[in-house]
């Protein structure tokens, strides 16, 4: 799979992206994903990040050459939708090689295992078929046909052993493919589709060819997507990926659900705030129930730009500092909170080592800035000083793994 990621890096159409990228006329074409107004208004822009945080390489130099492009955030004054003027889905070949699956986490598998439990009991999900688009391996598809005894079809163009190894259990295909209108003929009666909207170009394109697949049935949807309102509350700058099209809030997701023919039963946050996710059937323009949501998004804005530039100054600054006093420091987390933090500090020299738990993770290197990522138990030898944690929801996790090593550093959350 390596092969692939090098052919993305020296096709020179990737060079030619990048020119696109650069051109200022990117600036006009900033019409709304979501409502298609052009009152738009860019109040952020990141120069220079790498534009795969879940693509690992295999060397450091590598890493270090990996594409890069810019993101440009831009604020629809009339459905108050969050996306990237400058995002290019040509840049975005995902590959075997993009892993972002959290369910090598205790806590993330307790939260999915929650959610379809949750699922299975709400609609009566036993015997049915489930459509999961954007399935990645397929973990959480599986547990939703195992828990409730349902047959599903998980659509992902990087899922791994299609066509090579028979899926083992007889209720559940992957199509290694993007779910597209090809697929128009495929029927479920629930339909899921985790962290995938936010990445993709036409979301409305999207969503219209899924209302179109379901037809008069009544078919479930469930979607999930990060929680921008979480990011400008809790000054996740990490979290501003060159990969995400779309910043949904409540407001943006229900005006987009509602405009392509569904009614909303539920519109909630989930795994502390973090995520958005949406319960809706498909209805006819006569039933279509709109419901609007409150938002402050504006207020959100005006502080989160003025505190963004400060948090990476005094992060800057606290990683020189460490560097001056000679203690060893290490990051925990290569998902891409980790891979943007490290990017947007610049801190190549400072820390050269990133703990992940994910076995695929380990032994690769981080885009952009090239550091090694290893197991916890290389913390045992390494013994370092401090340790950087990109997300506290796993803070207990990470503390139980350290004692059990005999590790005793200075935890700081970003
Ligand atoms: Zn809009």
């Amino acid at each position: 799979m390596l092969v692939n990621n090098k052919n993305i890096v020296n096709n020179k159409n990737i060079v030619n992206n990048k020119n696109i990228v650069n051109n200022k006329n990117i600036r006009k074409e900033s019409i709304c994903p979501v409502c298609k107004s052009s009152n738009t208004d860019v109040f952020l822009e990141i120069p220079d990040v790498p534009v795969h945080c879940n693509l690992l390489w295999e060397t450091s130099d590598d890493a270090l050459n990996a594409p890069r492009s810019d993101i440009i955030l831009v604020l629809c004054e009339d459905c108050e939708h969050i996306f990237n003027c400058a995002f290019d889905p040509r840049l975005m070949e995902y590959t075997q090689q993009y892993e972002n699956s959290l369910h090598f986490s205790q806590i993330f598998q307790g939260y999915a295992k929650e959610l379809a439990d949750r699922l299975i009991e709400t609609y009566n999900l036993h015997g049915k078929s489930i459509i999961e688009i954007g399935c990645g391996k397929g973990d959480f598809l599986k547990l939703l046909c195992k828990t409730g005894k349902n047959r599903g079809v998980g659509f992902d163009s990087s899922y791994e052993n299609v066509g090579e190894t028979p899926c083992p259990d007889p209720e559940i295909t992957f199509i290694k493919d993007f779910y597209s209108q090809r697929y128009l003929n495929y029927r479920a009666d629930f339909i899921c589709c985790r962290q995938v909207l936010e990445h993709i170009e036409s979301p409305v394109d999207f969503l219209t060819d899924i209302r179109k697949m379901i037809g008069d049935n009544h078919t479930i949807v469930f979607f999930e997507v990060p929680n921008v309102d979480y990011t400008l509350k809790d000054l996740g700058i990490w979290d501003l990926i060159y990969e995400h099209r779309s910043f949904f809030s409540k407001r943006s997701l229900a005006y987009l659900f509602a405009s392509c023919g569904f009614s909303i039963f539920a519109l909630n946050d989930s795994y502390n705030g973090q995520f958005l996710f949406i319960e809706a059937i498909a209805c006819t323009s006569q039933s279509c129930r709109k419901t609007d949501y409150e938002s402050n998004m504006k207020l959100l804005l005006d502080q989160f730009v003025r505190k963004f530039h400060t948090k990476i100054r005094t992060w800057k600054k606290e990683i020189k500092t460490v560097e001056k006093s000679g203690q060893k420091i290490v990051l925990w987390g290569a998902g891409s909170k980790g891979v943007t933090f490290l990017n947007m500090i610049g801190a190549k020299k400072q820390i050269e080592y990133v703990i992940d738990i994910n076995p695929r993770k380990q032994g690769k290197y981080i885009p952009g800035t090239g550091q090694k990522i290893c197991s916890p138990e290389f913390l045992r030898e390494y013994q370092p000083d401090k340790i950087i944690i990109m997300n506290a929801i796993y803070k207990n996790e990470i503390q139980q793994i350290m004692n059990g090593l005999g590790v005793s550093a200075q935890l700081i959350f970003v």
